[in-house]
């Protein structure tokens, strides 16, 4: 078992997961056993309180945990499931600890970050490890070197690398090589000082990753090594590309895998296969369509709160050749006499997921339109259930009908609570979280698009629709067409007589893949391709 930890300097935002990704796919890519784990230098027990704005998406893992973004990178790059274990923050180190003491469990010793909360890191870095055979952990540590909450991890990374050994454990750093445009020069200082930083406390980088906006010469290489004291193979230039999935090609470029195989004494046999990621992107590079899709939210200005839904348009969109074009649609500015001017020439509208009532005029603006101009529409979680508020408001007439998360007195409350969330007051990590079946409908549109009749989403929600408005609704012609047995709770909704609308109270967009686009994307970019513009 081999460690790689990630750290990142000069600048937060330069990319880590990605770089991680892309290194992880690219070990993988050459046969070994990859996974990887992010630690998080903050406090809050799991993201699934914080506000998009302030950390991007949370992202859902199948077994129910609210994670960071970046564990989307992860099982998008390498195709892999991750679970509570992979996503670890301070505030859950603290809470184990804090628990432990109440239990009594230090004997009456003082409990301290050195060797208590040290030593709970060291024990979760290893512990998928242990769980399961990998050739090789990659261990991204959130935050930058020089921050004082990060500090106890990279002082439990040292010890891990002290007790295993530099065959063992190895240190990736991440910086940024500044560009001064006035002088037209590129800067290595700040890298240098952030080294140095690292180096204060003990760790060596064996591998500098610089982010750079330029090439890097020969010589300004050499330098950056002679300074760092780290090899010159290992001093490896990322230039700034338009694309993510471009990243292991340029740490192929540069034989970073081969760089780490034989730090860790691995064999380096062949070339390592990335052929189907090849030709994804084939396809993005030489695209026959362009498709428009309009993403309709409320945090449209931050587009990292939603990564998955356009990574995995972005999937789509390389597996069928199509250009991606998104129009991001503030929710808040849409209404129901300019919502032909802001979505004019879209060919799909997707509307997206989200919390409270914020912006719903605006969403249900869209979905009308879409609705009644026969555009591929595709509803994720809230934006399925406006769906259905929509329909019920505007086909069958139900003035005020609502979900009672948006108005709790509505006399049509068409989308309410589980029984079970009724009496949750506590807000981490209570909603519905995670994997669960779905049957579909023989014959639906949604069957037709998965192709089974049995299929496993992700989920992160309080309300449902509510089965007692049901059958008036399937007899207006909105279907339910996908079904949790279990509880009979409706997972998809369709439309008879529209090309394409679909509603899922699921969110797809966790588990597409770029090797493995999801389906239901593929269908909905299908759908607007032959839309047409408007
Ligand atoms: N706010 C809605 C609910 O809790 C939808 C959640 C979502 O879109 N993820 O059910």
């Amino acid at each position: 078992m081999r460690y790689i930890f990630i750290t990142g300097g000069v600048v937060s935002s330069l990319g880590k997961g990605i770089v991680a990704a892309s290194l992880g796919k690219l070990l993988q890519a050459r046969g070994y056993k990859v996974t990887l784990q992010k630690f998080d230098p903050y406090l809050n027990v799991d993201p699934g309180t914080l506000n998009p704005y302030e950390h991007g998406e949370v992202f859902v893992t199948e077994d129910g945990t609210e994670t960071d973004l970046d564990l989307g990178h992860y099982e998008r790059f390498l195709g892999i499931s991750t679970t509570r274990d992979h996503s670890v923050t301070t505030g859950r180190i603290y809470q184990t600890i804090l628990e432990r003491e109440r239990r009594g469990e230090y004997l009456g010793k003082t409990v301290q970050v050195i060797p208590h909360v040290t030593d709970e890191i060291k024990r979760r870095f290893t512990l998928l490890a242990q769980r399961e055979h990998y050739d090789i952990v990659l261990t991204e540590l959130g935050g930058t070197v020089g921050d004082i909450e990060s500090l106890p991890y990279i002082e439990a990374a040292r010890q891990l690398h002290y007790e295993l050994g530099p065959t063992r454990v190895l240190f990736v750093h991440l910086t940024l090589i500044v560009y001064l445009a006035a002088t037209q020069e590129l800067k290595t200082k700040p890298t240098q000082h952030s080294v140095r930083e690292l180096q204060r406390t003990g760790v060596q980088p064996d591998v500098l990753i610089c982010r750079t906006p330029r090439p890097l010469s020969r010589e300004l290489r050499h330098k950056i090594a002679l300074l760092t004291n780290v090899p010159r193979n290992a001093v490896i230039p990322v230039v700034d590309v338009p694309n993510i999935y471009l990243v292991p090609f340029q740490l192929r470029k540069e034989k970073l895998d081969e760089v780490i195989l034989r730090r860790f004494r691995l064999p380096v046999r062949g070339e390592p296969d990335l052929s189907r990621w090849n030709a994804f992107i084939e396809g993005l590079q030489r695209p026959t369509r362009t498709v428009r899709i309009a993403l309709v939210g409320k945090y449209v200005e931050l587009h990292d709160a939603y990564r998955s839904i356009q990574e995995a348009l972005t999937h789509a969109s390389g597996w069928k050749a199509i250009r991606l074009e998104i129009a991001w649609i503030h929710s808040e500015e849409v209404t129901m006499e300019n919502v032909g001017r802001l979505l004019r020439g879209v060919q799909g509208v997707l509307v997206a997921p989200g919390f409270g009532p914020r912006g719903i005029p605006g969403k249900l603006a869209a979905i009308f339109y879409a609705r009644t101009r026969q555009i591929p529409f595709l509803g994720i979680c809230l934006g399925m259930q406006m769906a259905v508020v929509e329909f019920a408001q505007n086909v069958l007439g139900w003035e005020g009908a609502h979900s009672t998360e948006v108005d709790p007195h509505t006399s049509y409350p068409v989308i309410d609570l589980l029984p079970e969330q009724r009496q949750i007051v506590r807000k981490g990590g209570t909603m519905r979280l995670g994997l669960y079946p779905c049957e579909i409908r023989p014959g639906s549109l949604a069957w037709r698009v998965y192709q089974a009749d049995r299929i496993y989403e992700r989920h992160r929600h309080r309300y449902e629709l509510n089965n007692a408005f049901r059958p008036a609704l399937e007899e207006a012609g909105l279907h339910v067409s996908g079904n949790y047995p279990e509880k009979n709770l409706a997972e998809i909704i369709e439309l008879s007589g529209h090309p394409f609308f679909i509603g899922v109270q699921f969110h797809p967009e966790f588990q597409s893949r770029v090797e493995a686009p999801h389906p239901l994307f593929s269908a909905f970019m299908e759908a607007a391709a032959q839309h047409g513009s408007c």
